[in-house]
């Protein structure tokens, strides 16, 4: 049922024991253990990365690009996310770590904070051009946009269609760089530095365009000692600013309330932490904020300083950012050269509804199911152990109305089975 997606976000079989620490941490209960071992329900899965989080034996992992994949362009551009700064010592300064990321392999680089800055205009200008429903929802994190596709899909229209700062940029930055060099656009690789596992994802299954404007992902813990041991080479040498872009505006969009810091007027929520964006999102679903303009939400806590590709303790992270951008200077850096016209930052598709949750495409049939889900529920023991694989007694019962489990999965249920047997073998004997 429903679209087939790339997930950045894998399990290995031979690492798993079967713990099932990581089912009740999965947002969309996309995650049961079964035979011993976690499997994932592609569908559900919407990359948040919280399960390589709380799995004790490493047995999740993001998938991203290697770093060898620069080879394969001719002109190479880092595309570091404005949380890559908090991932380092701030004594190191941004624009060292920006000139390093040129000693790494890189022949360019172009800030995402510019680009953020450049998208921060753009819900203003949209509300004011478009009819949309509020709250108005973010869609810079793309965990968040599959949260709202798979789980609550009456907030699709609420959702904004602008691209994110990481499109934005690598198109700005390709097109900078075939003016400046001559080099043909299919020659110029741009390389996302990337904290989380959803924006891998946001690349390889893009929603909102056809194809993503990024050629590849590269996780940040990936090259992060690459970039340690170049900036300790580099320590002491002077240091010319001339590859800094963006403002302090731009570098605050790592963490939450950066984007909504934008907006003069209304009022905005700044949401992170998985948890609580379903509690806001409930809400939304509720009626109840319906005084509430904008929503940033960001899917890790500390937003993307936490993202389970960083290497930094989130609030290390947000300390070090907090002096990054105390030092910088307010951006010169004209977007108008680079983007012709606004409209340009707007999706070319709509967003469509992920029915993984539909219980039947026949909504009597979809009835009947419900009905029987509520009285299986209620014959289960409504601990919520886990032991059945399921994160709940309620995914349980689903699970067995859709037939992929059975009522002695639940150890409950088997005890009473084995002593109803044994009580019936007695008195037969
Ligand atoms: S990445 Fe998130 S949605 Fe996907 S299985 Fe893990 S916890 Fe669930
Ligand atoms: S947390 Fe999940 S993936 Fe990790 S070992 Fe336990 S069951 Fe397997």
């Amino acid at each position: 049922m429903g679209q087939e997606y790339f997930h950045s976000v894998t399990l290995d079989k031979d690492k798993c024991k079967g713990c099932t620490n990581c089912i009740k941490h999965c947002p969309t209960e996309a995650i049961r253990v079964r035979n011993g071992k976690a499997e994932i329900t592609r569908e559900r899965c919407i990359d948040c990365g919280e399960c390589i989080r709380v799995c004790p034996y490493h047995a999740k992992k993001a998938v991203s690009d290697p770093f060898e994949m620069i080879g394969s362009y001719r002109y190479k551009i880092a595309l570091p996310a404005p949380s890559l700064y908090g991932q380092f010592n701030p004594s190191f300064g941004r624009e060292k770590i920006l000139r390093a990321l040129l000693h790494i392999g890189f022949d360019d680089v172009f800030e995402v904070a510019a680009a953020a800055e450049v998208v921060s205009d753009a819900p203003r200008r949209y509300l004011e051009s478009h009819e949309v429903r509020k709250p108005v929802i973010s869609t810079a994190c793309p965990a968040v946009v599959r949260l709202v596709q798979v789980r609550f899909p009456n907030l699709i229209e609420n959702l904004i269609h602008i691209d994110t700062p990481m499109e934005v940029a690598a198109g700005m930055a390709r097109r900078r760089a075939a003016e400046r060099t001559g080099i043909p656009a299919g020659e110029i690789g741009c390389f996302f530095l990337s904290p989380c596992a959803a924006k891998v994802t946001s690349v390889k299954a893009p929603f909102g365009k056809e194809k993503s404007e990024v050629d590849a992902v590269f996780a940040m813990k990936d090259i992060h000692l690459l970039l340690l041991e170049q900036l300790k080479k580099m320590n002491g040498m002077p240091s010319e600013e001339k590859h800094l872009m963006a403002g302090p505006a731009g570098v605050l969009w790592a963490c939450t309330g950066g984007e909504s810091a934008f907006l003069e007027k209304g009022r905005h929520i700044a949401v992170h932490g998985i948890a609580n964006i379903i509690a806001i999102l409930e809400e939304t679903v509720e009626e109840r904020l319906e005084d509430v303009d904008f929503i940033e939400a960001l899917s890790c806590l500390e937003g993307c300083l936490g993202g389970p590709l960083t290497v930094e303790n989130p609030f290390v992270a947000k300390t070090n950012l907090q002096a990054v951008i105390e030092s910088a200077e307010a951006s010169d850096f004209d977007p108008d050269c680079l983007v012709a016209d606004p409209s340009e930052l707007e999706w070319t598709r709509e967003m469509p509804y992920i029915p993984v949750l539909k219980l039947d495409d026949d909504r009597m049939k979809a009835l009947e199911k419900l009905q029987r889900i509520d009285v299986i529920e209620a014959d289960l023991p409504g601990l919520d152990c886990g032991a059945c694989g399921a994160p709940s007694c309620r995914a349980l019962a689903e699970d067995i109305v859709r037939g992929f489990a059975k009522e002695t999965d639940c150890v409950f249920k088997l005890r009473e089975k084995v002593s109803d047997l044994a009580q019936r073998f007695g008195d037969l004997t």
